[in-house]
């Protein structure tokens, strides 16, 4: 219960507050607070965390959904220390092997992906992949779904998680910035999508589309709640004939999903996709890649490539799209991206079957216990949603949700072992097994018998 949860967890709560002397509010990124006090974890094996008053729990946020072969794989340490005593310091400037030996295993997944470009989060990629759409358009506004979330930067930090008296219609939702020091002008300049309702959708765009230059999108919303197949396949055919691009965000969704992502799923091609988590290993990446001629536009002038495709309309060959970076396409980041690939062919399916069989019981047992809930998600990704609307399509379905047992329920998990940082989403890897899908059903199984409603 929170009173063991707060028992058990002296040490973090002290350490907490030395930190607090040193970063505002003790953390370094405001999405690993909660209240009362985040806990403060020091080591990890496999799907283990242990924290530093030495409980042990099942880790299910995995680092935000990065670790997919949960943490301290072998393969992931024997890729990188070999790495490092093959090139010393690891950092060459310069194109080197394992760039484009990565690039060719995207690309046998992601065969949309064509062309592509390493950056160092995922919110870089997005950042690049909206510099190439506009390039590439000559437009300069974009579009993107509310409740969808695509890194920290003004121009996508719109509406990701709006108070539902600021959102507007749910047919045409308000833009509402999402942090404090935002210019006003991206209320303008960020135009905001119902999420699984193409009719709406439509009429925005056709009434804005000569400024938008791209459409951005998580697949899945937050990773978990699938767009509509219709509904993905008409923003592909619209977006075509709007002469806007089309984004794929697969940085939660790719090799979670699926591991092709969420396009091999639809069987879609976005214009752009862009890459994080996962193919890091463990370690800070992202990808941007996309069609061809697309991708052309940030080709530095004078390769020999630009001036055979300088069809883009809005910058002529002489006017490059800057893309840098000191760290872009780092050697050891990518050989533990590499191994992890390696892993995941074989393992894959372990991961998406302990996912569903995880779910499965978890639905049976709030069943037991009179509570509405769907385990909702596809792959090795999913969420405890309780719920007794039928289908959870966009954002504002997820706010009429139970939010407030979903917290409670998660701290007292908390208490019983199982990691999960309160309402968000559950992550899978390699090393959970049969083992630790019965210990969490067995914790849930003990904190619903409590009788919380
Ligand atoms: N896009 C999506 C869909 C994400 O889930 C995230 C991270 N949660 C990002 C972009 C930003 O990635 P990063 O944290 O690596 O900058």
């Amino acid at each position: 219960s929170l009173v063991t949860f707060l028992e058990k967890t002296n040490q973090s709560k002290r350490f907490l507050e030395k930190a607090e002397m040193i970063m505002p509010g003790g953390v370094t990124a405001n999405i690993k607070y909660f209240a009362p006090y985040p806990i403060v974890l020091s080591k990890a094996q496999g799907a283990y965390v242990t924290d530093v008053d030495g409980n042990q729990y099942i880790d299910y946020l995995l680092s935000y959904g990065a670790l997919m072969l949960g943490h301290g794989h072998s393969q992931i340490k024997e890729a990188v220390v070999r790495q490092l005593e093959e090139d010393g310091t690891n950092l060459f400037g310069t194109p080197h092997q394992l760039e484009v030996e990565m690039g060719e295993t995207i690309q046998t997944l992601y065969p949309s992906m064509e062309r592509l470009r390493y950056t160092n989060s995922g919110t870089e990629a997005t950042l690049l992949a909206l510099r190439i759409a506009a390039a590439y358009t000559g437009k300069r506004k974009i579009a993107k779904f509310e409740g969808h979330y695509h890194g920290g930067y003004d121009e996508v930090l719109v509406s990701v998680n709006p108070s539902l008296a600021k959102a507007g219609p749910e047919e045409r939702p308000h833009a509402v910035l999402e942090s404090k020091g935002m210019s006003q002008s991206h209320l303008e300049t960020t135009i905001v999508l119902p999420f699984n309702d193409l009719e709406s959708c439509e009429q925005i765009l056709r009434d804005n589309h000569k400024d938008i230059s791209a459409v951005i999108i998580e697949p899945l919303q937050a990773g978990f709640i699938p767009a509509k197949p219709i509904f993905i396949e008409g923003l592909r055919k619209l977006t075509e004939e709007l002469d806007i691009l089309l984004i794929f965000d697969e940085v939660k969704t790719g090799f979670r999903v699926s591991l092709g992502g969420a396009q091999e799923l639809y069987h879609v091609e976005p214009d752009i996709t862009t890459l994080g988590k996962v193919i890091g290993g463990g370690f800070p990446v992202g990808i941007v890649g996309g069609r061809k001629d697309i991708m052309m536009v940030s080709a530095p002038k004078g390769s020999a490539d630009v001036f055979d495709h300088s069809q883009s309309k809005g910058s002529s060959a002489s006017e490059v799209l800057f893309h840098s970076g000191t760290y872009n396409g780092h050697p050891t980041i990518l050989a533990a991206g590499l191994a992890t690939i390696s892993v995941l062919k074989n393992e894959m399916n372990h991961v998406l079957n302990t996912t569903e069989e995880l779910k499965s019981r978890l639905e049976w047992l709030f069943q037991k216990h009179h509570i509405p809930m769907k385990a909702i998600g596809v792959g090795s990704i999913f969420s405890v949603v309780l719920t007794e609307i039928e289908k959870i399509q966009n954002y504002r379905d997820l706010q009429l949700t139970n939010l407030r047992l979903r917290k409670e329920i998660d701290l007292h998990l908390l208490g019983e072992g199982i990691y999960m940082k309160p309402l968000n989403r559950y992550s899978l890897s390699t090393a959970h097994t049969e083992l630790e899908v019965k210990s969490t059903v067995q914790a849930y199984e003990h904190i619903l018998a409590k009788g919380l409603r």
